[in-house]
């Protein structure tokens, strides 16, 4: 279907933060699969928990239970301070989906009928997680949408208060708004979120499908925040590149459900839950969060450097970052890098995001850095 366009590359493999075309050509992944392969490309770890799972106990469904998503769960539950209960899901939409159907189901016994979410927000591609994301262009051409969501300016404490009372029955925010371009909310806002939340009663929905499992430096993104969420969604990072999704419910949020209220053939299965596990491990046993924290600090600091007529800042945290253009040259941009042999994404046409490897070395973060004036110079509207 044409709805992804013609993609500009085919790739045919992968090892560390490197990527091969079908042409051979080599490059270097600042963006990891929309910072999904957080491992990078064929990590050992990654390959070997796959590999011997696959091999073990490929499917169960959700007739039985296996030990792997036990095992996920509880790891989870672990990273999360321990009162969370999980589901397990095959993407970022279908996390959202159970969190919503968590929402609704605490509403109806509530009394409390409408969501408040953010503008220019991401949430994905199903009726019910499209419903809440505020971007008009790939919302509106597929409206009207059963749920009543009102949206506030992302950012904005003052407006977030006034749109939550006691009919709310949910508030969905991004820790940091990635498909907007990566755009981190002033200090504070999302406790002031939490405060509007615990004011009202409203259930506080944390989407943190893309800024989880160590991209921002921590574990989780709220944990930067004097914040915990009532219901928490992650999924990009989490498999490694193996799809997976989760959504963790805190406290009495955890037994909303009850038997029979949701469910899902594939989610969590075996390989993608050993997938998860791997990632998780090797995260910790590896120090990748000081490791992004730390490499992210470079890679920023490199952009931050360079002094160009098309560059106006960096914004971001870890290794999850954009460069800041004065117009909307990303496009450009994002096609010089991939001819210079680097992978990023124009994510805005004035925002170009990376969201490497959590593994990207130092060398790699400043081999693209020393690189980008010659990109921003090859990406300069040429004057006829
Ligand atoms: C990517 C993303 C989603 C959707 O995830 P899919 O796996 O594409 O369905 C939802 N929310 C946020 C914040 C995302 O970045």
């Amino acid at each position: 279907m044409p709805n992804y366009g013609v993609p500009p590359l085919a790739l045919a493999r992968g090892e560390g933060c490197r990527v091969w075309d079908e042409d051979g050509r080599e490059y270097l992944d600042l963006i990891a699969g929309i910072a999904v392969s957080s491992l990078g490309h064929a990590h050992p770890a990654l390959v070997e928990a796959v590999t011997a799972q696959v091999a073990t106990l490929a499917h169960t469904s959700n007739l039985f239970v296996h030990e792997p998503e036990v095992r996920l769960a509880e790891r989870l539950r672990g990273l999360l301070g321990g009162d969370g209960r999980v589901f397990l899901t095959n993407s970022g939409t279908e996390a959202n989906e159970c969190a919503l159907k968590l929402a609704i189901k605490y509403g109806k016994a509530n009394g409390r009928s409408y969501f408040v979410a953010t503008e220019n927000g991401f949430h994905g591609r199903s009726m019910g997680a499209l419903s809440l994301t505020g971007k008009a262009s790939i919302r509106e051409p597929f409206g009207p949408y059963a749920l009543d969501v009102r949206f506030v300016p992302y950012g904005d404490a003052d407006a977030l208060k006034a749109a939550v009372d006691g009919d709310c029955a949910a508030v969905i925010l991004e820790p940091t708004q990635g498909e907007a371009g990566v755009v981190p909310p002033p200090d504070g806002y999302f406790a002031a979120a939490r405060a509007a939340c615990d004011a009202t009663g409203a259930l506080f929905i944390a989407d943190e499908i893309q800024s989880a499992i160590g991209r921002t430096g921590a574990w989780f993104a709220f944990q930067h925040e004097n914040a915990r969420p009532d219901v928490l969604t992650l999924a990009k990072g989490l498999g490694g590149g193996l799809p997976i999704g989760a959504c963790v419910a805190f406290g009495e949020h955890g037994v909303i459900f009850a038997k029979g209220d949701h469910g899902s053939t594939f989610g969590g299965n075996p390989v993608s839950a050993a997938a998860a596990l791997a990632v998780i491990d090797t995260i910790d046993a590896d120090g990748l969060l000081g490791h992004a924290t730390e490499v992210g600090e470079i890679l920023a600091a490199g952009i931050a450097a360079v002094d160009h007529p098309l560059l106006a800042g960096v914004r971001g945290r870890g290794l999850w970052r954009a460069a800041v253009l004065t117009g909307p040259h990303a496009p450009a941009v994002e096609a010089a890098a991939r001819a210079a042999g680097f992978l990023v994404n124009a994510v805005q046409p004035d925002a170009l995001r990376i969201a490497p490897p959590l593994i990207l070395s130092a060398a790699g973060a400043r081999a693209f850095t020393t690189a980008l004036p010659a990109i921003l110079d090859a990406a300069t509207p040429q004057e006829s």
